[in-house]
């Protein structure tokens, strides 16, 4: 069994990911071709067209689809922390059974590695809000921002082995992001996050609770409303008046949810920065190469926090048991076109798969099998193994669960409530699938009369002209 062969060649498996990891920093340090290092494809003139376009000012994004909550939601949001205060609001969200965010810097977390801890194991978002919130290191040049971005990250990983994929700039992006900062962040597979209603604990030291209060009620009552509180020190306010405002929106009938990177984030329009920056062409390239061997060093998962995952569960089985009438009457009748970035295109028949609330969801084998990949069907674990790249992705049918296989070690396991069994064949949502192995939906036109997916996988992109060696070793442990 598949499983059982990389048991017996882990040791093997260590020699070649080590002989990897030599390639990986020989590569970095030999004087990697231009060309390649622009990473994503873009040819040096590319490049500079990109480069040109963000000097505009205007930002540039890929197209992402994010999955909207049926009922009404809350996404608490405590920045600056952890302090002595943050254990209060632990207890707190404990109590009301409520899923928060926060948005911890690095500094405060080696501080207080325990409330790190606790945060991640009580089933919160851990994001991530610079090393130490110093504005003019910050955002003198977007080199300091993403070396802070780089040390707490660090730092989380040391202490509660997560890598937040959410940011929240110190401040707000709104005058001290520009289309820059906007973009490489993009690149290296961050969501930033802002937020839509600022609950003023913060506008001044010690504001008054029932000025929180007052600010809380009179703030517009969005579908989804992302509050910015504060748990760094001095905010005992922020504690006092937090049942309150759980019970509040409870009683308006909000649920309360973590962000993850599924959530459509709250984000400030670019305003005109009021920082002096002067980013040249040349240092645009260094940091477009730095981010992107950020990306492909750290492919992307649906999310880093397991939790996120289990709340991202509990949303979508409401959504898919509400749905489930619904299916047979979407069936599709459009053909869709998927195109790989930098790979092979090709067309999936309407009947070859279904849209379910705009989520597409097709044969696993099926897309698998059009990727270049491998699926294995066991029968008596009711479980299919697919194999793409170094990833292996093992689905179980009756746990409703996934297990993520990276060069043969596991490395999370992730539940999935609209996985489900169609004559015969187990069909999977096709975002979800290609986020698990290693790539992500870059592009997707759900329209009445034309169907069309973009996706593209990170770790080919550095490599693939310049050392087939190295990809084929990839390849190789993939299996
Ligand atoms: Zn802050």
């Amino acid at each position: 069994m598949l499983f059982q062969e990389h048991h017996a060649t882990n040791k093997q498996k260590r020699i070649q990911l080590s002989m990897v990891v030599l390639l990986l920093v020989s590569l970095f340090f030999s004087a990697i071709p231009v060309k390649a290092a622009e990473g994503d494809g873009y040819s040096a003139q590319e490049g500079q067209d990109l480069y040109q376009k963000l000097k505009t000012g205007k930002r540039l994004q890929g197209e992402k689809t994010y999955e909207a909550p049926e009922q009404p939601t809350v996404y608490l949001t405590f920045d600056d922390g952890p302090s002595k205060l943050t254990g209060q609001v632990l207890d707190i969200l404990e109590k009301e059974d409520v899923k928060a965010t926060f948005f911890a810097l690095g500094e405060q977390s080696q501080a207080h590695p325990e409330l790190v801890k606790r945060i991640v194991q009580d089933g919160h978002t851990l994001g991530n809000h610079s090393y130490n919130h110093v504005y003019k290191e910050l955002y003198s040049d977007f080199q300091t921002f993403w070396d802070q971005i780089q040390r707490s990250e660090d730092v989380f990983a040391g202490i509660a082995d997560v890598r937040p994929q959410l940011v929240r700039a110190p401040g707000g992006t709104y005058t001290n992001f520009d289309a820059y900062y906007y973009y490489l962040m993009d690149q290296a597979g961050y969501t930033v996050v802002d937020w839509n209603v600022d609950s003023g604990d913060s506008k001044r030291s010690r504001v008054p609770v029932n000025e929180i209060w007052q600010t809380i009620k009179e703030s517009p009552l969005e579908h989804e409303i992302n509050i910015l509180f504060h748990d760094g020190s001095g905010h005992e306010s922020t504690v006092e008046v937090l049942p309150q405002v759980i019970a509040y929106y409870k009683k308006l009938g909000y649920a309360f949810a973590p962000l993850t990177t599924q959530v459509k984030p709250k984000q400030f329009p670019v305003g005109k920065s009021k920082w002096s920056r002067n980013m040249s062409l040349v240092h645009f390239q260094e940091l477009l190469k730095e981010t992107q061997l950020y990306a492909s060093a750290h492919p992307l998962m649906p999310d880093n926090n397991p939790n996120d995952a289990i709340n991202l569960l509990v949303h979508q089985t409401k959504v898919a048991t509400e749905e489930t009438a619904q299916i047979l009457s979407k069936q599709s009748t459009v053909p869709l076109q998927v195109h790989v970035v930098d790979g092979s295109s090709f067309t999936l028949e309407p009947t070859e798969y279904q849209l379910r609330a705009n989520r597409i969801e097709l044969p696993l084998r099926f897309l698998i099998e059009k990727l270049g990949g491998k699926v294995e069907w066991q029968e008596n674990r009711k479980t299919a193994n697919a194999h793409y790249g170094v990833y292996d992705v093992e689905y179980d049918l009756s746990a409703r669960s996934i297990r993520l296989y990276s060069l043969g070690n596991s490395v999370a396991t992730y539940s999935l409530a609209d996985m489900n069994l169609q004559n015969g064949k187990i069909i999977v949502p096709l975002r979800k699938t290609i986020d698990l192995i290693g790539g992500r939906i870059t592009n997707s036109v759900i329209e009445p009369d034309k169907r069309e997916v973009s996706m593209a996988f990170r770790q080919f992109y550095m490599f693939r002209e310049n050392n087939s060696l190295l990809k084929n070793s990839l390849f190789a442990l993939g299996g």
